[in-house]
């Protein structure tokens, strides 16, 4: 059975100073059995949230939001999987923002999974498309160019036990307010899977847990929920609003106790 999942994305967002009493807000927030929370802060606030969730919940794990795809040298402000030891245990790559503002490709993605998986980092790849390219009907073939692009070399069976996740997250539908529909991503989550069973990755796609993202909130979580093949979602701007996480994990946590893993 997957895991049922919420990972908050921060984004370029919080201090030192202020993420470790955003993130134990949260925390108390959001206790629902079998529903895993993933906080991803900036890089700069890892140790405070990580330092806050010890004290008031240590069941919600840190993720940092990238990792560089080299293990160590002559990159200027960059950070190496291996530095996020005792830092971090999950990490985002491939995010949207990440593919437009440094220009990462699907390649370079690939290797940052590949350092992220080395240094024991459970990694939420994000693929999605743009919305001209899902008016013109090419949303699946360019999430499938995406995820052939970073998954071509990566052996099935270290994804596999690396425990890899894949969020979908339609570029057109991030911090805009205007979600998906539930049959538009679960159609999507099939897809995903499919391609990943043409990349030979056998019973480890059907066991892949598959997030939605763009524009989630309390009010539209329950849709994606909905889906079957759907097992949480990644959430930017709500992520920051506890009321709005709290309304969010209450419903993971409906689908995590329909799923048999809440006991
Ligand atoms: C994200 O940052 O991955 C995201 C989906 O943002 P938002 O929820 O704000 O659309």
């Amino acid at each position: 059975m997957r895991d049922v999942i919420v990972a908050a994305n921060w984004k370029m967002h919080t201090t030192p100073a202020d993420a470790g009493d955003l993130a134990s807000t949260v925390a108390s927030r959001t206790r629902e059995a079998g529903v895993t929370r993933v906080i991803c802060p900036p890089y700069v606030a890892l140790a405070a949230v990580r330092d806050a969730l010890a004290e008031t919940d240590p069941d919600v794990a840190v993720g940092a939001q990238n990792v560089h795809h080299e293990l160590a040298g002559a990159h200027t402000g960059e950070i190496a999987a291996p530095m996020l030891a005792g830092l971090a245990s999950w990490v985002i790559v491939g995010h949207s923002e990440r593919r437009r503002d440094a220009a990462e490709t699907d390649e370079l993605i690939g290797r940052k999974l590949a350092r992220a998986l080395e240094a024991g980092l459970r990694p939420i790849l994000c693929v999605g498309e743009q919305l001209a390219e899902r008016e013109a009907g090419r949303a699946t073939d360019v999430v499938d160019a995406q995820l052939r692009g970073a998954l071509a070399d990566h052996d099935p069976a270290a994804a596999a036990s690396g425990r890899l996740v894949i969020a979908y997250e339609p570029v057109w539908a991030i911090g805009t307010g205007r979600n998906a529909t539930g049959a538009d991503a679960s159609a999507m989550a099939d897809a995903i899977r499919a391609s990943l069973g043409a990349l030979g990755w056998g019973e480890t796609a059907d066991a892949t847990p598959i997030l939605y993202g763009g524009s989630v909130t309390s009010a539209n979580i329950g849709e994606f929920l909905a889906e079957p093949s759907i097992d949480g979602a990644l959430v930017g701007g709500a992520s920051l609003k506890p009321d709005e996480m709290a309304g969010i994990v209450a419903r993971a946590g409906i689908t995590a106790r329909a799923r048999g893993l809440a006991g």
